[in-house]
């Protein structure tokens, strides 16, 4: 970035002090055993992971986050990938170890860490309880063979049932997640998946729409015409079943793509949503995060190799860090909060910005979308309403330059 605009950035990033509120470390493990061909997350196939080499640079990167956000109180750690049951648990259990000392932590700190179902995996869970992790994540993705062909999933069905029902036994909560809108899915179809699910489930589902990626082999073939997505009527209409069952089921979805009993939302993802702070180590995690200066953007390499070279010569893997200025800021909180069906707290958010939700969004923009029943406006929340959710990037389109 050249000086001048760092100089601005500085210049036009608010003051504040390190809010007494939740607080994230988010930890990235980069390497699958596959590379799925809808995925379009930072996720790599290596031959062999050095893993000692790979435990001393996150511990590293921990060191520097914690002089990046010091003072600070830990309520949630989150280990994501890439396929994090593929660390090994000491390792887990390392990293755990030091975010704890280099921060104190909440007495009832969510540990999440992302799992997928291979009896391999499913074998280190109850090393990885036993090492602290106390939520697991499971990515099981379809309860039906041909499905998980599809999707390019390493494991199958009985596989999936039988890391379930490990899960329960090690973790008090557990998630998993499923694919639907998948090529020729029926409304019955998922009507008697979902059905299944939830005899299975704990206290938090995952369920997200097929969506096509850039750079992901479904990419390609989608354009080729290999295979085609349900119409937007059956689109519609998975999601409209989707909510009706979980709604009945006490499980209401509290973000557009997940659903708990009130109480057991992800804490660490509600973090992101509600622009809370939290920190990222490993490759190609982002962080955000009030300091002394306002509040900060961090991206670390994505490269694997790029980030364990960086952070064993610099002690950090960052790629770039900024001071957020207000229109960031703005744009930040709206993509993430109108997520949530909460929607965004007005009062934080002033607090937070210096300036009225609706004043800094602009009263042209919001009534429009208020009267035809996409948004919501009360005296404390700014919110999508359950239509509004449904068509969201439209929304936000409208709402953010
Ligand atoms: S296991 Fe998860 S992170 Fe890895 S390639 Fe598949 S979807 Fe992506």
């Amino acid at each position: 970035m050249p000086a001048s605009s760092k100089a601005r950035n500085a210049k036009s990033a608010l003051k504040a002090k390190p809010p007494a509120e939740a607080f994230g470390v988010y930890v990235h493990w980069p390497f699958c055993v596959s590379k799925c061909p809808y995925c379009d997350f930072n996720s790599h196939v290596r031959e062999g992971v050095e893993q000692t080499r790979w435990r001393d640079a996150l511990l590293r990167e921990l060191d520097h986050a914690a002089s990046e956000a010091p003072d600070r109180k830990v309520t949630s750690i989150f280990f994501g990938g890439g396929t994090p049951s593929l660390m090994p648990p000491d390792t887990v259990g390392a990293v755990i170890e030091r975010v704890q000392t280099l921060w104190p932590s909440s007495n009832e700190v969510e540990i999440t860490l992302e799992a997928n179902p291979s009896s391999v995996e499913a074998s280190r869970f109850a090393a990885l309880a036993q090492v602290g992790v106390n939520r697991l994540s499971l990515g099981v993705q379809a309860l039906d063979d041909d499905a998980l062909k599809f999707l390019g999933r390493a494991h199958d069905q009985s596989e999936a049932l039988a890391a379930i029902d490990i899960a329960r036994k090690h973790f008090a909560r557990y998630s998993f997640d499923l694919i639907y809108g998948r090529p020729n899915h029926t409304v019955e179809a998922w009507r008697e998946e979902l059905t299944r699910a939830l005899a299975l489930a704990g206290d938090h589902l995952s369920l997200y729409q097929l969506t096509i990626e850039r750079g992901t082999r479904f990419h390609t073939d989608h354009a080729k015409g290999l295979f085609t997505l349900p119409d937007e009527d059956t689109q519609a209409a998975l999601y409209e079943t989707t909510q009706e069952l979980l709604g009945a089921a006490g499980m209401p979805a509290y973000e557009i793509s997940n659903h708990a009993k009130p109480g057991q939302e992800s804490r660490h993802n509600l973090v992101y949503w509600r622009y809370q702070d939290y920190v990222g180590i490993g490759p190609g995690a982002h962080g955000r995060f009030t300091s002394h200066a306002g509040k900060r953007a961090t991206r670390r390499h994505s490269g694997p190799e790029a980030w364990l070279d960086a952070v064993e010569h610099h002690g950090h893997g960052t790629a770039e860090a900024h001071n957020v200025d207000r229109a960031e800021m703005l744009r930040e909180a709206l993509l993430m909060g109108l997520r949530l069906s909460e929607g965004i707290e007005r009062q934080r958010f002033a607090a937070m910005i210096g300036r009225d939700l609706v004043e800094a969004v602009g009263n042209e923009k919001l009534q429009p979308l208020i009267a035809g029943g996409l948004l919501e406006l009360t005296a404390t929340h700014l919110r999508a309403t359950a239509h509004g959710r449904q068509v969201l990037n439209a929304v936000l389109a409208r709402l953010v330059d």
